[in-house]
């Protein structure tokens, strides 16, 4: 994508952890930011807030990313008011309380899947069809946030949640290939234990610390060092980056 040209960021997932980070990051960058949430209008407001005091705009838009007619009305909230979109960041994702595969219910398995793979999917191919040249659009980036369970497997934490993950780095895969003679970039990031609300959530607030030991750097990651991959693979210095699956995980 040239220089000059506006960039306006959808970020799923944005009010809260990674997603906050990204928007704040990006909003510091001159990128004009739609930011996604289900629940939490107060930190998706605040997001908003920080992004207009860095100097840029941006907007807080409801709604739930497993739902086509939701994500639709994100996209077009986000074109009507901050102009033609050249990004996305697909970050909005749940895992459900940490256990043993064979002891999780169906019914968070079916969340999980819903949220983490046919959200990723339904905003991907609406960002898709705003950016690509085939549709009309000047190109531009989607960055997947999956996760380094994508490629550990998780077990006895959360099986079902990574397999939801592996199958976003494949969508990752695929789009970019489609993708790429129309102008869109397509990669993923992979994040490690990164300091959120998601651990406490899961049951374990204090997760991403005593995880530590395991990881190589010894520490867990902070959102805002998410951000940064996920600044740099929406820039133009990741002109020739596409498909490709950045792990950020301390080594893990
Ligand atoms: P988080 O702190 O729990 O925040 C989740 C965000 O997603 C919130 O903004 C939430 O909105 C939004 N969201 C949740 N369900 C949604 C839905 N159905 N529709 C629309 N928005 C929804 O999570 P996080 O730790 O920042 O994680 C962000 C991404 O990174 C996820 O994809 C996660 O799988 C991935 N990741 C995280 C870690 C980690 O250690 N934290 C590691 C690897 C990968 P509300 O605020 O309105 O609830």
């Amino acid at each position: 994508m040239e220089q000059h040209v506006q960039h306006v960021t959808v970020v799923t997932g944005g009010s809260r952890g990674i997603g906050a980070a990204v928007a704040e990051r990006l909003g510091r960058e001159g990128h004009r930011v739609a930011v996604g949430f289900v629940r939490d209008e107060a930190a998706a407001e605040a997001v908003v807030a920080s992004v207009r005091a860095a100097g840029s705009e941006a907007v807080a838009v409801r709604g739930e990313v497993s739902s086509e007619a939701d994500v639709d009305r994100l996209f077009d909230v986000a074109r009507d008011r901050l102009g033609p979109v050249t990004g996305l960041v697909n970050n909005a994702g749940v895992t459900g309380p940490l256990g043993r595969f064979t002891e999780t219910p169906a019914e968070v398995m079916r969340r999980v899947v819903e949220v983490n793979v046919m959200g990723a999917l339904l905003c991907a191919k609406r960002a898709a069809r705003e950016m690509s040249t085939r549709y009309g659009g000047s190109g531009g980036s989607i960055v997947n946030i999956s996760s380094g369970a994508a490629t550990l497997g998780s077990p006895d934490e959360f099986v079902h949640y990574a397999a939801s993950k592996a199958a976003v780095d494949t969508l990752t895969l695929g789009l970019s290939k489609e993708l790429g003679p129309e102008g869109v970039r397509v990669n993923s990031v992979l994040p490690g234990a990164i300091t959120t609300d998601m651990h406490a959530t899961m049951g374990d607030p204090d997760r991403a610390h005593r995880m530590a030991a395991a990881v190589p750097l010894r520490r867990p990651g902070t959102p805002e060092e998410i951000a940064n991959a996920v600044a740099w693979l929406l820039s133009d210095e990741a002109s020739y980056t596409t498909g490709a699956i950045l792990r950020v995980a301390g080594g893990r």
